[in-house]
């Protein structure tokens, strides 16, 4: 069977076709400028990638552009529409609603409706995509796969903020976690490269890329994460601040005359190591400006990777231990500086690793030496394949 994967946004689209027996990427790409003008890139399997300019009013358009590449007679993946046999949506948040990807049914509209509240920009553009699909495809089975999911096995203890309690009672305030699918992919993976039961095992999974988290995985369940309430919380990332003060918030609106919109946009999108070097974002331009020798793009990444270092301490203090520490995601799997850097505060938990292997990029690699106490690695995320597999299991 065929699946189609979706992550919509408020105006862009990402999709993959996969073939779940294979497990194959049949065809990918992005519909950008929905609402806007539009745009169209398609890369199929082997093929060039391409880019049309077609115009999107809507969502609908745009899911029918992508169907309509699939069968285009020249550069399509398949022959009818009659081979698309399920589609797996990608939904942010769905609280305490949702622990575990379920098949969409106007109650799980209805749902993750109830969930906007919790994440106002992901949840209703996600449903925008939902209400697409279904429009065209009305009786294709639909998978709704959370990103908050993996994370309701943590313990009250930890995802309690200590506020007071009707916060939570009332607004349901609490630590909810996000990037489960990647961490629940990456952990098990990583459990079998390293050889570990997955019933029996502490893995740390450090998913760093433009948003980041790190999660604390014993026996297979998520037992903490750094990311809260909101994807805000924890590490320092591209653009966000990751843990403040919270008294900051007041004191920096009071001297630049912000309201509660403006301060919350400075911490959501001109913070983090963006904000910190004023150099950029991305950490290929950080490492470039710091060999140019530019401080405080070393300071970023220095930031940055201390706060790693430190909640990998912290949750092999939560877990009493640890036996692998995966890096995966944009930054994780390709940055070598920000992994050394790293592990070189992690050598009291009996990390060694190898500084050539090292090197890789993008590729399931051990880092770590024979002798090394815990096991390092960096193992490739894929959070479309995990939406397939979760997608293919509920249809079957
Ligand atoms: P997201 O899904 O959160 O947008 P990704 O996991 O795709 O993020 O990670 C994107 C980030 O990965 C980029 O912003 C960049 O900082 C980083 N990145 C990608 N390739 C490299 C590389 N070769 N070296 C260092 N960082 C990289």
């Amino acid at each position: 069977m065929n699946i189609l994967v979706i992550n919509c946004g408020s105006s862009s689209l990402k999709y993959q076709l996969i073939d779940s027996v294979s497990e194959d990427v049949l065809a990918k790409g992005l519909c950008e400028r929905i609402g806007i003008d539009g745009r169209l890139v398609y890369t199929p399997a082997g093929g060039q990638k391409e880019m049309t300019e077609i115009d999107m009013p809507d969502h609908t358009v745009a899911v029918k552009s992508v169907l309509d590449a699939f069968v285009n007679e020249k550069t399509g993946v398949i022959k009818s529409l009659s081979e698309v046999g399920a589609v797996g949506h990608r939904i942010v948040h769905g609280g305490e609603k949702f622990a575990a990807s379920t098949i969409i049914t106007d109650e799980v509209i209805e749902g993750i409706r109830e969930c906007s509240d919790l994440a106002p920009l992901h949840n209703p553009a996600n449903l925008i995509g939902i209400e697409a699909c279904k429009a065209l495809m009305p009786n294709v089975p639909m998978v709704a796969v959370f990103d908050t999911a993996f994370h309701q096995t943590m313990p009250e203890k930890a995802y309690m903020y200590g506020i007071p309690y009707d916060c939570y009672t009332d607004y349901k305030v609490r630590k909810y976690g996000f990037h489960g699918t990647s961490h629940s992919f990456v952990s098990k993976e990583a459990a079998k490269f390293a050889g570990l039961d997955i019933n029996n095992s502490k893995i740390i999974v450090c998913h760093l890329g433009n948003g980041s988290s790190i999660s604390a995985v014993l026996n297979g369940k998520s037992v903490d994460t750094t990311m809260g309430l909101t994807p805000l919380e924890g590490l320092v990332m591209g653009t966000r601040c990751g843990d403040i003060d919270p008294a900051a918030i007041e004191f920096i609106a009071k001297k630049k005359g912000l309201d509660l919109d403006g301060v919350m946009t400075l911490l959501n999108k001109k913070s983090g190591v963006e904000g910190l070097s004023g150099v950029s974002s991305d950490f290929r331009d950080l490492n470039q400006a710091m060999k140019n020798g530019n401080p405080r793009a070393k300071l970023a990444l220095e930031v940055f990777c201390y706060r790693v270092a430190k909640f990998v301490g912290s949750y092999a203090a939560a877990m009493n231990g640890v036996d692998a520490i995966a890096f995966t995601a944009g930054v994780g799997e390709n940055d070598g500086l920000v992994r050394e850097w790293v592990l070189d505060y992690l050598t009291y938990l009996g990390v060694e690793y190898d500084k050539e292997a090292n090197n890789v990029k993008g590729d399931l690699k051990m880092l770590s030496t024979d002798s090394s106490k815990v096991k390092v690695m960096v193992v490739p995320t894929n959070e479309e394949l995990v939406i397939a597999r979760d997608t293919l299991e509920l249809v079957k």
